[in-house]
């Protein structure tokens, strides 16, 4: 069966429950969420979050697992400022805690930037915190988030996130999550060569470390190292490579989650939509609806 949803909010007194409903809405059978707001490290007490609720509701309607993401001020990198690292490692420690409590397997964590201190320094100091985090012991695995290559990111390359590999002790508990945006705009050849691409990540990493996808489209074409993503179908990778992916018996248990932009209002710059609703909508028929966006706009200024 197909797992598919989105990344939903986590806020205000419902919490994960709010979440649980949102997804739901959207007709999704998985999300991602973030423990807390993604830019700060204020964080409610796991007593505060809903849990139990969240998975009462998600029980009865058919939602059998949920993915977290950490917080992307975490720069688990950063050799330049010690502050900053300092900070990520005891974050990555305590989100684990969290995503333990909320009953995720899986953590995606951006492996970090190395902000001029080059990408052996940087994945060093990688290595070094995510071994003071996982242990034989961890119930949630960290997946590593291929990224686009933007500014002095570690992760651009299926060999970067290898080495990272290389160097955790308990490697076992690592996994990754591939971002199809993210690995097109490194350079891999979604459009022209989806199966070579998958055969190249199979060579380094294994297609079996594959624990989430997230299902982008790009608004840059291959190689262009910029992370903008787009809504599914309407970028540069397209839908048709996008819905073969999805599609692979091999990645059939495979969450498969999008960050796709909200639809701006043209005739209100404060307002936009959620597509989720739509594109998973799309995605399920398996044909392409060039006028979505058109749809989603008129249905939600009535
Ligand atoms: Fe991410
Ligand atoms: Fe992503
Ligand atoms: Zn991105």
């Amino acid at each position: 069966m197909l797992k598919i949803g989105s990344h939903v909010g986590m806020s205000g007194k419902d919490m994960l429950l709010g979440s649980a409903k949102e997804a739901y809405s959207y007709g999704a059978n998985v999300f991602m969420a973030y423990t807390g707001a993604p830019q700060n490290t204020r964080r409610k007490d796991v007593s505060e979050l809903k849990i139990d609720e969240a998975w009462d509701y998600m029980k009865e309607h058919d939602i059998e697992e949920i993915v977290i993401h950490a917080p992307y001020i975490i720069n688990l990198a950063n050799t330049v400022k010690p502050e900053t690292y300092d900070i990520a490692e005891q974050f990555l420690a305590t989100e684990l805690e969290r995503s333990a409590a909320m009953r995720s397997k899986v953590m995606v964590l951006h492996p970090g930037s190395h902000v001029g201190a080059g990408v052996e320094a940087g994945t060093a100091q990688i290595i070094h915190g995510i071994n003071q985090v996982l242990t034989r012991d961890s119930q949630v695995c960290i997946a590593l988030e291929t990224m686009a290559g933007k500014g002095s990111e570690i992760g651009r390359s299926f060999e970067e996130l290898a080495r990272i590999y290389d160097g955790v002790i308990h490697n076992e508990k690592l996994r990754v999550c591939f971002d199809t945006c993210h690995v097109n705009d490194a350079g891999y050849d979604l459009v022209n060569d989806l199966s070579g691409v998958l055969t190249a990540f199979d060579k380094v990493l294994g297609t079996d470390q594959i624990a989430v996808f997230h299902i982008n489209d790009s608004k840059n074409p291959c190689g262009a190292g910029k992370d903008r993503h787009e809504n599914f179908g309407f970028g540069n990778i397209g839908f048709e490579p996008l819905y073969e992916l999805i599609r692979m018996k091999e990645f059939e248990e495979i969450p498969k989650i999008l960050e796709t932009p909200y639809v701006k209002d043209p005739e209100n710059g404060k307002k936009s939509y959620a597509p989720y609703r739509h594109e998973i909508g799309m995605i399920r028929k398996g044909i392409f609806d060039p006028s979505l966006m058109e749809r989603i706009l008129s249905e939600n200024q009535k």
